[in-house]
């Protein structure tokens, strides 16, 4: 689409957005079963349906402030996705392809971060609706406390160490 005001900017944002969480609830049913570690796998299919309420919450935003969203493919979730699952392809050492899980999901989850904090200051300089706006801070936070964890699988919980062990 031609971007030429703040608020085609937004929604712009807002589509690539909304693209890349669908394009991610496809992709985690397969991290998921790749993961070998219980506590990771369960935490992909907890993301997994943090990540569909996600994309209701945009379908309400969408409704609150009466958007049109334009077609948008988000390329960078394609191409993170594509590299988790590249990693599934060339990792045979369960324990190595753990901690590469984990590093791929905390770059979706980064990225996921920055899109939804660059609309939220997109936002309250455009006078979105509050509602809306609010609705967009609780899926970041959401995108935080899920990078929280993946820090907290890939250290206390020991994957990481365990991949060293096993990688010799
Ligand atoms: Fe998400
Ligand atoms: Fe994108
Ligand atoms: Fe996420």
């Amino acid at each position: 689409m031609t971007i030429s005001t703040l608020q085609d900017l937004f929604l712009d944002e807002l589509s690539d957005i909304y693209d890349a969480e669908r394009q991610l609830s496809e992709a985690l049913p397969k991290m998921a079963e790749n993961a070998q570690n219980k506590k990771l796998a369960e935490g992909f299919r907890k993301h997994l349906k943090e990540t569909e309420r996600q994309i209701k919450r945009i379908e309400k935003v969408l409704e609150i402030c009466d958007f049109d969203l334009p077609d948008e493919e988000c390329e960078a979730m394609k191409g993170l996705i594509k590299e988790g699952e590249q990693m599934i392809a060339d990792i045979e050492d369960h324990n190595v392809l753990d901690a590469a899980l984990i590093t791929a999901a905390q770059k979706v989850e980064h990225y996921e971060i920055a899109s939804y904090g660059s609309l939220l200051a997109l936002g309250k300089c455009l006078d979105i609706d509050p509602k809306a706006l609010d609705m967009l801070k609780e899926s970041m936070e959401e995108e935080k406390r899920t990078d929280e964890t993946l820090t907290m699988l890939a250290e206390e919980e020991g994957i990481n160490e365990r991949a060293l062990q096993q990688a010799a």
